[in-house]
């Protein structure tokens, strides 16, 4: 959808202008994919014209698309390259799922999972209006993961968890990443690297705000 008077292509290129100048965009596919994403088309119209500002927006019930400096802070930790398969926990708008899907490229796949009906449809109708190929949308609870799909190369949640269940892991290939926001009120990032069947490393990183995640192993 184009609005008269918004140059959305420009204040596309200030955003991401602005999150690399602050530090928060550093890799190139990530940067491209950021670049050739209209979030505009991601959002509800009332909310199309703050489409380019860094903040979080509301889209359908308690759903919102995350804020930009939280989503390039998140795949900058996740690192999505060409040719892997993300699974990603909650798809909201689908405007993360579009981005991880350039991040991939055509040979890779982004599985995405949103546990609200209505949510996976306006998702639905987002996705399908950008063209891309290499997505598969679910509708259903994804804080058991996603097993018809699994392994994944990285696994990324938009939605806060209590904590990253052992059944997330399995689904994980070896030298697997998953990332996390983790906690109640308010979230650390929780970064779990899989360096064998039996072995993880973990550690965490700065202080967030998601909606939290619902679901037989959600809040
Ligand atoms: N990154 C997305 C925003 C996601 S908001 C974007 O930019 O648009 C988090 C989403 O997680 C919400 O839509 C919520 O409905 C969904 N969610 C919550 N619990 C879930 C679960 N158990 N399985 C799948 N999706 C879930």
């Amino acid at each position: 959808m184009e609005m008269e008077g918004i140059d959305f292509d420009t204040k596309r290129k200030e955003l991401v202008k602005y999150l690399v100048a602050s530090g928060f965009l550093k890799s190139g596919n990530i940067i491209e994919a950021f670049e050739s994403t209209p979030r505009h088309s991601f959002v509800p119209e009332k909310v199309i014209p703050f489409a380019y500002e860094d903040m979080a927006l509301p889209t359908v019930k308690a759903s919102t698309i995350s804020q930009p400096s939280t989503v390039a802070t998140m795949l900058e930790i996740l690192g999505p390259k060409t040719g892997e398969k993300i699974l990603e926990i909650g798809t909201g708008s689908g405007w993360e799922a579009c981005i991880l899907s350039k991040c991939v490229g055509a040979k890779g796949k982004v599985v995405t999972i949103e546990i609200d009906r209505d949510v996976a449809d306006f998702a639905n109708k987002n996705i399908s209006n950008t063209g891309h190929k290499n997505i598969i949308n679910i509708c259903g609870d994804g804080s058991v993961g996603y097993i018809d799909e699994a392994p994944y190369d990285k696994v990324i949640y938009t939605a806060a968890a209590p904590e990253i269940p052992r059944q997330l892991i399995l689904q994980l290939r070896i030298n697997g990443r998953t990332v996390a926001p983790v906690g109640k009120d308010s979230q650390v990032l929780r970064i779990v690297d899989k360096l064998s069947d039996s072995k993880t490393e973990e550690h965490s990183y700065g202080m967030f705000q998601f909606v939290p995640l619902r679901g037989m192993l959600g809040f």
